[in-house]
């Protein structure tokens, strides 16, 4: 390609609305452009990296004995009701109908669809295991859209699906597959961490996530120092030393004027900070949901949120008039002598502690010496904590540590879940019917575009890993009326061309510090200059992420390329 030629409209000034790297770099290098919030087109360059995303991944799912299919993104209402989820789905999907009021959504997810195609078709344990995906464009009308194509509401997705006859085979399948992710991340160079995840609105029992590290991404994972274990902060485990010495002492009310958070509280009282419980409201249409947890430690609201059974879109933080409803007192909250049977979800911490100080419902009061079970009871317990940096690892002596991360890859063990809903079952040697037990698995694949820019980019622009670089090589001609550097130009373009290069041509007439800062914009990793001593054969060759330069014979150059190539 010649760039005298290509639609590669640069930016010199960082765009104001990009707020991180990787979204101004892509839109500085004319790799993408938004429509309105979280809506995105990939313009000729950036579109090149998404089709080397998608053929690496199309190569390691071929590979896997996936097969390839393309289902519409339109999807029927009635499927989305079978498996409850069009509900359940929340204000994340876009639904939309017909002319004749039919109802319809664009597909956040293809597990219904996917399902409901085959279940009339295979009939017999003969036919399993069935394995099927797509790349395909995928609707979610995000609550925050942000980060350019990280968190966009129309993203594109390899979404898999695998169908197998019991627990054993799809044990099997979500092994295969991830492996396929491992390959798959690894050919594209990506740093990433693989940690137990959240299921979700996915239902089903075992997950698990593939993290690129990033100081940008909004995803904290817990890793342990000394054994295997790694979570999502969602899901991480949190395991923590108890006091529980001491006998239950007198309860006693005591006066706080206008001490309310919790570290006031501590000030206020002189108390061992471990010694105080808080207790957060939130709401489920206008009715208060409670959660009791140690002072010194924050909530999880996944783990929170899975205990009550809802999604985050049901459920808010409680307005005061709720607080006050329950006979409650905002900033004084607490879990004794609540007026009216609310659920009420303990962390089992708390139920141990001994001689606790809550807030006393009432304004300007505490209460000491409060003890689970005597004084107030649990509608659930469970673990309701977020893991901090240092926690203990839940499989060993060692310690957690965090570290943020985007999302690029996601597989879950779905069960029965929706061959159940969908009624898919089929009859096995005996001839009895069986549910059918699925898998899903997903990669992002116009989210890797930015992830992958997150990890490879210095002051100057992007740094593109090979695999997935729009272009191999980027040959700049510094005097485009120059007759030997046009010509050792045009035979070296021809030359890698033929060699299955992917071969950018820096032909515009332009000053050569234009083309210089370009080229660092766009990060082609192998950069030949071609100027003053073309009529020696000589040119000037670096690489992006080392951008050492050095005078090479071509001969040398060529060989040395090919030999890279064949690495
Ligand atoms: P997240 O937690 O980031 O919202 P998710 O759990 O909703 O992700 P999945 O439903 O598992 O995501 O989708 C599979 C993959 O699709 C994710 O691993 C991610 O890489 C990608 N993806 C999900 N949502 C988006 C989005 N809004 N924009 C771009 N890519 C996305
Ligand atoms: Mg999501």
């Amino acid at each position: 390609m010649r760039l005298s030629q290509m639609y590669l409209p640069t930016l010199r000034e960082d765009p104001k609305d990009a707020d991180i790297e990787s979204h101004k770099l892509l839109l500085r290098a004319g790799m993408i452009r938004m429509n309105v919030s979280g809506i995105y087109t990939f313009l000729p360059l950036g579109f090149r990296v998404l089709k080397k995303i998608e053929k690496i991944t199309r190569e390691e799912m071929d590979r896997a004995g996936y097969q390839e299919t393309l289902l519409s993104a339109i999807q029927p209402k009635e499927l989305w009701e079978k498996s409850g989820r069009w509900d359940t789905f929340g204000p994340e999907m876009f639904k939309l109908k017909d002319r004749n009021d039919r109802e319809f959504c664009l597909g956040p997810t293809h597990e219904e669809y996917f399902t409901d195609l085959i279940k009339d078709e295979v009939k017999s344990y003969k036919q399993l295991p069935v394995h099927l995906y797509q790349i395909q464009t995928k609707y979610r009308d995000e609550k925050r859209p942000r980060f350019g194509v990280i968190r966009a509401r129309e993203f594109i997705m390899k979404d898999g699906y695998s169908f197998d006859k019991d627990v054993a085979g799809m044990d099997e399948s979500y092994k295969v597959m991830w492996e396929a992710y491992e390959k798959i991340f690894d050919r594209m160079n990506i740093d990433y961490k693989i940690v137990e995840g959240d299921s979700g609105a996915m239902g089903g029992s075992d997950s698990h996530e593939f993290i690129a590290i990033a100081e940008s991404g909004e995803g904290v994972i817990a890793y342990s120092d000394s054994s295997d274990y790694a979570a999502t902060d969602e899901k991480a485990k949190v395991v923590i030393e108890i006091d529980e010495s001491g006998d239950p002492l007198e309860i006693e009310e005591i006066h706080t004027p206008d001490v309310k958070s919790i570290e006031e509280v501590g000030d206020f009282l002189g108390e061992g900070r471990e010694k105080l419980v808080k207790t957060l409201v939130y709401e489920i249409d206008g009715e208060p949901v409670f959660a009791v947890i140690p002072g010194n430690r924050e909530l999880n609201e996944t783990k929170f949120f899975n205990a009550l059974g809802v999604s985050d879109f049901e459920i808010e933080i409680a307005s005061d008039e709720t607080i006050k409803k329950a006979g409650s007192e905002p900033g004084f909250i607490g879990p004794v002598g609540l007026e009216g049977d609310y659920k009420v979800l303990v962390d089992e911490r708390v139920t141990r502690m001994k001689n606790i100080i809550v807030g006393a419902n009432k304004k300007d009061y505490h209460i000491k010496n409060v003890n689970y079970g005597r004084d107030f009871e649990a509608t659930v317990i469970d673990d309701l904590l977020l893991v901090e940096e240092g926690d203990k690892d839940p499989l060993s002596d060692g310690k957690l540590h965090l570290d943020r991360g985007i999302e690029v890859g996601n597989i879950f063990k779905l069960g029965t879940k929706y061959s159940k809903s969908l009624e898919f079952s089929y009859l096995d040697e005996n001839g009895k019917a069986q549910d059918v037990y699925m898998g899903s698995y997903g990669v992002g694949i116009s989210r890797l575009v930015a992830a992958i820019v997150e990890q490879n980019h210095d002051e100057d622009g992007i740094i593109w890993p090979i695999s997935v670089a729009p272009f191999e090589i980027i040959i700049t001609l510094i005097k485009e009326n120059d007759k030997d550097q046009v010509k050792l130009s045009e035979e070296l373009y021809e030359y890698f061309t033929e060699e299955g290069f992917d071969v950018l041509m820096d032909d515009r007439k332009e000053r050569p510090g234009v083309k210089f800062k370009d080229r660092d914009l766009i990060g082609i990793p192998y950069r030949i200059t071609v100027g003053k001593r073309a009529s020696e054969a000589i040119v000037e060759f670096s690489n992006r992420s080392e951008k050492i330069n050095e005078e090479i014979d071509i001969n040398e150059l060529k060989s040395r390329l090919l030999s890279d190539k064949n690495k």
